[in-house]
This record gives C-alpha cells, sequence and structure tokens, in this order.
C-alpha cells in the first residue's frame, strides 16, 4: 500500500531538545490506525520513541495527540482518514512534555478535580442502590461519555492564555452532576463554574466541540450551567 512518512515532534528531557525527526514507514493495511504506526518505529526504527496507550478502542483517552493540525485519538484516527501520506505528530498542546507525545496532564487533573467530580447525594446510602427512572438516566446519557482525553482542552485557546481557566473538560463534568437526579450538590457545583476562572471565561471558540472524539459538545453544556447560575431551567 505504499509508504507514509511521519513527522514527529519530540523532546529530549536530559538534553531539554526539542525537534522533529522523520519516520517513513510502510503502509501495512487499508486500516491502519496512527498509533499502529508509532508502534511501527517504536518495534523496528526506534524503541526510544515515547508515546502513552492503553485500551486501544477509544476508550482510556491515553493516546490523545495532535495529528495533522487537529487534536485526535492515535488509536482510532486511520491514516486514511487523513486522506495524506504524510503526517505530522505533536504532544497535545497547553500542557507541558515529559518526553516526545507524553505531556504531564496534572494541570488538565487539577482542575477536573475542582469541579468535585463525584456524585454528592446528600442522604445515606440506601439499602441496594440509587434508583433513577429510564428518563432520568437518560438526561445523562449526553454527557456521561467524557474520556478524559483533554484533546479539548488542549485545543481550547483560552486555556493557554488564562491558567487558571476550568476548561471544556471539567465544565462539561459540571454540567454532568447537575443533570444527575441523585446529585443534591447543585449549588455548590454552580458557585464552581461562578467564577472568573469558570463558564465566564469561556470565548465561545468551539474547538473543543470540534476536537471531541466522544462527538461532546461542551459549549452546550457551558451554556447550560450559565442558565442555572441564572436561575433558568435546565436544558438536555
Ligand atoms: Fe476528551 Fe471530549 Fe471529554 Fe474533552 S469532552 S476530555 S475532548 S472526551
Amino acid at each position: 500500500m505504499g509508504k507514509i512518512t511521519l513527522d514527529i515532534e519530540r523532546y529530549d528531557p536530559d538534553k531539554k531538545a526539542q525537534f522533529f525527526q522523520s519516520f517513513q514507514i510502510p503502509w501495512e493495511k487499508r486500516d491502519m490506525t496512527v498509533l499502529e504506526g508509532l508502534f511501527y518505529i517504536q518495534e523496528n526504527m526506534d524503541d526510544s520513541l515515547s508515546f502513552r496507550t492503553s485500551c486501544r478502542s477509544a476508550v482510556c483517552g491515553s493516546c490523545a495527540m495532535h495529528i495533522n493540525g487537529q487534536h485526535r485519538l492515535a488509536c482510532n484516527t486511520l491514516f486514511s482518514v487523513l486522506k495524506t501520506n504524510k503526517v505530522t505528530i505533536r504532544p497535545l498542546a497547553h500542557l507541558p512534555v515529559q518526553k516526545d507525545l507524553c505531556v504531564d496532564m496534572s494541570p488538565f487533573w487539577e482542575k477536573y478535580e475542582k469541579t468535585m467530580p463525584y456524585l454528592m447525594p446528600g442522604s445515606p446510602p440506601p439499602e441496594e442502590e440509587r434508583i433513577q427512572s429510564e428518563g432520568q438516566r437518560a438526561e445523562i446519557d449526553v454527557v456521561i461519555d467524557c474520556i478524559q482525553c483533554a484533546c479539548c482542552y488542549s485545543s481550547c485557546p483560552v486555556t493557554l492564555t488564562s491558567k487558571d481557566y476550568l476548561g471544556p473538560a471539567a465544565l462539561l463534568k459540571i454540567d454532568r452532576f447537575l443533570k444527575d437526579s441523585r446529585d443534591e450538590a447543585k449549588g455548590k457545583r454552580l458557585e464552581t463554574a461562578d467564577s472568573p476562572f469558570g463558564v465566564w471565561r469561556c470565548h465561545n471558540v468551539y474547538n473543543c466541540q470540534r476536537s471531541c472524539p466522544k462527538k461532546l459538545d461542551p459549549p452546550r453544556s457551558i451554556v447550560n450551567i450559565k442558565r442555572g447560575i441564572l436561575g433558568k431551567e435546565l436544558r438536555p
């Protein structure tokens, strides 16, 4: 099937050197993914190439990186979809690079943690489980699929210019719990979002929506949270 050239932005932490390195690899099969290309390099050309991966099924979110101009998951990005045999790969933006394509996710997790990303029911656990109706469960269907890959965070220009901005994934998580019928900490959650570095810092650029590999819609969540802060009815 021919050859593919991968231009990879690398970082050597010992020498503090950032540089591009080009690798030409065989395009082994029609459905070859970018992740398989990276493994080919690691196994056959340069075993010092570093990148993160785990599930290979677009579930863990760990192989997020910048591929030909967009943040994507390497495991579910086919070379055939990129429609070119020249691919440029960089680490996620707006996060400190540790080595090659591995970034330090701490700033992302610190903001995520601020959203209290767990159920706060306000009453002791029942005998068996907290029951939800089908309709109540459907309310959170849209927002529950976030895999914390940080593609949205790294695509957002505001996370670059405002280091304390919570960012799209954290705000989407707040919306996820606002929509959960079992959660009783809605006031606290709205308070977290109603800050200079919460929903009001969003500039409606929509890069987060375009880059989300799970087709989630953080701008919609941000609008929903604003409605909650203003005392209006929340939307599904
Ligand atoms: Fe990734 Fe989408 Fe969740 Fe952002 S909202 S962290 S892009 S899955």
